[in-house]
């Protein structure tokens, strides 16, 4: 589970050129702005994410005007990327030790983007629990594992902001699931009208076996369709076994949306050796889309070749591109 607020170690602060009152602290993979002579090098603090919503309380007032959310923002050139906060905001009740969660201590809750009507749709039922939901963590909580996996090669793929689509077909019924619910089918719903448009349904049949592809749906009326698509599309990242429970390894997935004449997300690199460097990964993702190359990509998500699970679940993460933060105010 992703802790939004925790107790951090400020591994380092350095200089940023021309500013005297701030500077440039690293805690996690993270790279922040924080007040000059606030933290020392080795201090603990309350370290929080982006996308963290505040409670409406006199210590997070300064966020009102931003909605209570910490975003992704630009300070003299340097990008910073949540809040350091002095141990001093957590209630007396809570035990200082380096890495606990304190984000239910401090009432924090996790910003989620609306979602549109056009992908809302009715619910048949919740999101299946023989298949896993979609979900990435992010590079920079992920330091120990990325030393693990360093120099294996992996395939990136680009990071498409729109919304997740499932679909399964499971013994003889064919469904259409939106991030966290399945969905009864209607044709102003997008979900289903990309299902119909694409055959997934026969194609899926055609397959004989208990099956769900896991894509990104984007376009018109999504997250204001960035790629500027007609209509909407959906580009596969996931084909998963269900009666094994086990995801298809990259080549037989390729493979397979080839056979059914799938879209998968943006290929970027399928020969990728993994660095540990959380700055470098963070750069790799600083990239123009392959769907339009005027628009910033959201990120990349990286992969091995060969699918592999951990202690912390399947390995796979993403790197989100901060100059698409910034422009996109997320
Ligand atoms: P987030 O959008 O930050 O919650 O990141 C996780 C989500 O990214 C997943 O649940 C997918 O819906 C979505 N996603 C978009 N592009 C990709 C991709 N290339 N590979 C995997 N997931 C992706
Ligand atoms: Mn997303």
């Amino acid at each position: 589970m992703r802790k939004l607020a925790s107790i951090q170690r400020i591994k380092s602060l350095e200089n940023i050129e021309g500013a005297d009152a701030i500077e440039k602290a690293t805690v996690l993979g993270w790279e922040l702005v924080v007040k000059k002579n606030e933290f020392a090098a080795g201090d603990l603090c309350v370290y929080c994410e982006i996308d963290s919503l505040m409670p409406d309380k006199p210590e997070f007032e300064f966020l009102k005007p931003r909605g209570m959310r910490i975003r992704t923002v630009r300070l003299r050139g340097q990008i910073s990327q949540g809040i350091c906060f002095p141990l001093s905001i957590l209630p007396d009740e809570v035990k200082v030790e380096e890495d606990a969660d304190v984000t239910e201590a401090l009432g924090i809750i996790k910003y989620e983007p609306p979602i549109p009507a056009n992908l809302a749709g009715v619910a048949k039922g919740p999101f299946p629990s023989f298949i896993p939901k979609t979900d990435e963590t992010r590079v920079q909580v992920l330091q120990e594992m990325l030393n693990k996996y360093a120099g294996e090669t992996c395939f990136v793929t680009e990071k498409l902001d729109g919304s997740s689509a499932t679909y399964f077909f499971k013994d003889g019924a064919f469904n259409v699931c939106s991030r966290k619910l399945n969905l009864i089918e209607d044709e102003r719903n997008s979900l289903w009208k990309v299902a119909r448009e694409l055959d997934l349904e026969n194609k899926l049949r055609s397959l004989n076996m208990n099956i769900a592809l896991q894509g990104e749906i984007i376009g018109e009326g999504i997250q204001g369709n960035k790629y500027k698509l007609k209509g909407q599309a959906v580009f596969f990242f996931n084909a998963f076994d269900i009666d094994r429970y086990e995801y298809f390894g990259f080549e037989k997935f390729i493979s397979l949306m080839k056979e059914l004449d799938l879209k998968t997300v943006p290929l970027i690199s399928d020969d990728y050796k993994l660095e540990n460097g959380i700055h470098d990964l963070v750069s790799k993702a600083t990239l123009r889309s392959q769907l339009r190359n005027e628009s910033w990509a959201e990120g990349i998500v990286i992969r091995p070749l060969t699918e592999k699970t951990d202690v912390m679940g399947r390995v796979s993460f993403k790197a989100i591109n901060p100059e698409f933060l910034l422009k996109y105010g997320e």
